[in-house]
């Protein structure tokens, strides 16, 4: 019977292992996870810290016991500290008890995630943590509760420090948010993001820019702008580093940065060896020279499916590439981007429309601006965009990523029909008037 181990328990590991099982009710598969939990939603975790999912269970998908049902193995507090990939064995360490030992695989499915990185001075700090499992959302509420913390800091504008910076002030704890530089969220654009820096103000968020971490002492951090504030409780969401260091010397190729690239099948340079989730990288859809490493859900559930498939010999199931579509909700907008990363655009020539209108028919009670910027290549690929609104993000988000995927240009985004009444939106929708735009823009170019 063939052998399969899983190193990781969470979004990725945990769905390839239920995919194969559902696929084949035969195969072997282990699944070693260093910490306590495995398969809960970690999309979830700020919003239990904010009382919007109401029971802590709720974010549990499986347990080791409902794996065991499924005759999968789970082992908790086991970190695969090496591969072999010569002879096909991991060498295990038991955490609780020291001990090691290695199991021998017949195929490899490598799913470990990252690690939050730690802001520079707070390395001893008490009251700062990070936010990616259910331990440390455990630790978190924990210390608002012990220490009635009615005051945060929030190191970084990503999407974790932002729903934390939201979900706090939900439970109404005074919220201070240190930005490196004038451009929170920045992996959208400012002119989109600008409307969140009033939403920070309209909600009681206090935004110090321009600002980083000096040094903490006492319940109190200093900045390197020269400001003191106090700081009960520090949450840092300076993003992640890949756990990949135990594949050093394991024959398993990587990136100077510990990401693992992989094929259409989920595949690594060693054959029999998969990688999937936030430590892969793969390339974009529509631009395939472009390489991606998105950290996000989809991505890891796709290549679970993917991979899975592949394990049980369905060669036919293959992982296309990303778009990179991502949103988030801060308070009462919703922003979200698609395509490859601003900094990427400019290898490209291209243009930019800027377009906006009302989400929703504009003499409707509630009517307000969605706001859009496109980046669009001489030939029409959509090559990234960025929207903006109260209302409606989602849709038009995944509109234009069904569009692009199925090798939508920006000048065919005119032609879909879209479900209209004046509460949805208008019958020359948002995308149909980008669409109209950049023909515009394209025959004033001589592009067609
Ligand atoms: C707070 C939070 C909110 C998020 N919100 C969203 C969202 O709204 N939308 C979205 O698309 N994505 C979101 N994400 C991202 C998404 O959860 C990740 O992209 C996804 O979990 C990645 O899956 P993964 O399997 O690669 O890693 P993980 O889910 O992190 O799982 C990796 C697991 O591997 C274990 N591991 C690591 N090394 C070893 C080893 N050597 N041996 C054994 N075990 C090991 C780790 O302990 C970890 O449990 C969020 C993430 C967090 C933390």
């Amino acid at each position: 019977m063939a052998k399969v181990i899983v190193v990781g328990g969470v979004a990725g590991g945990a769905t390839a292992a239920s995919q194969l099982r559902r696929l084949n009710q035969e195969i072997d598969i282990t699944i070693y996870e260093k910490d306590r939990d495995i398969s809960f939603a970690n999309c979830g975790l700020p919003y239990h810290i904010g009382g919007e999912v109401d029971a802590r269970r709720k974010l549990i998908a499986a347990t080791p016991e409902s794996f065991n049902e499924k005759a999968v193995s789970v082992f908790t507090y086991h970190e695969v500290v090496g591969v072999n990939t010569d002879k096909q064995f991991v060498t295990v360490k038991n955490i609780t008890t020291g001990e090691q030992f290695n199991d021998t695989y017949d195929y490899l499915i490598l799913s470990p995630g990252g690690r939050a990185r730690i802001v520079h001075g707070l390395e001893n700090a008490e009251g700062a943590f990070s936010l990616h499992n259910i331990e440390d959302m455990d630790k978190i509420m924990a210390f608002i509760d012990e220490n009635k913390v009615q005051d945060a800091v929030i190191v970084g504008t990503g999407f974790i420090g932002m729903e934390m910076a939201e979900n706090l002030r939900l439970r109404d704890i005074g919220v201070t948010v240190v930005h490196k530089n004038e451009n929170i969220y920045g992996h959208v654009e400012a002119d989109i993001v600008a409307v969140l820096h009033q939403e920070m103000e309209k909600n009681g968020i206090d935004l110090k820019l321009n600002a980083e971490v000096d040094y903490y002492q006492d319940g109190f951090l200093f900045l390197t702008n020269n400001e003191k504030i106090k700081a009960p409780l520090i949450i840092q969401g300076i993003g992640l580093n890949p756990n990949t260091e135990f594949l050093k010397d394991s024959g398993v190729a990587m990136t100077a940065h510990g990401l693992i690239p992989v094929n259409q099948y989920g595949q690594t340079n060693v054959e029999n060896v998969y990688t999937l989730g936030d430590v892969m990288e793969t390339k974009y859809l529509h631009v395939p020279e472009q390489p991606a490493n998105i950290k996000l859900a989809w991505p890891a559930h796709r290549m679970a499916y993917v991979i899975a498939n592949h394990i049980h010999g369905a060669y036919d199931v293959t992982f296309e590439g990303l778009l990179g579509t991502n949103i988030m909700r801060f308070f009462d907008y919703e922003v979200g981007s698609i395509g490859i990363p601003q900094a990427a655009v400019r290898d490209y020539e291209h243009f930019v429309i800027d377009h906006q209108q009302n989400f929703k028919a504009g003499y409707m009670e509630g009517a307000s601006k969605i706001k859009i910027k496109i980046y669009v290549a001489n030939d029409g690929t959509i090559l990234r965009a960025s929207i903006v609104s109260k209302h409606g993000v989602d849709k038009r988000l995944d509109t234009l990523a069904a569009h692009i995927r199925m090798g939508g240009k920006a000048q065919d985004l005119v032609n879909i029909e879209v479900a209209y009444s004046p509460p949805f939106s208008s019958p020359k929708s948002f995308l149909n008037m980008v669409g109209y735009k950049a023909i515009e823009e394209m025959k004033k170019r001589g592009l067609m």
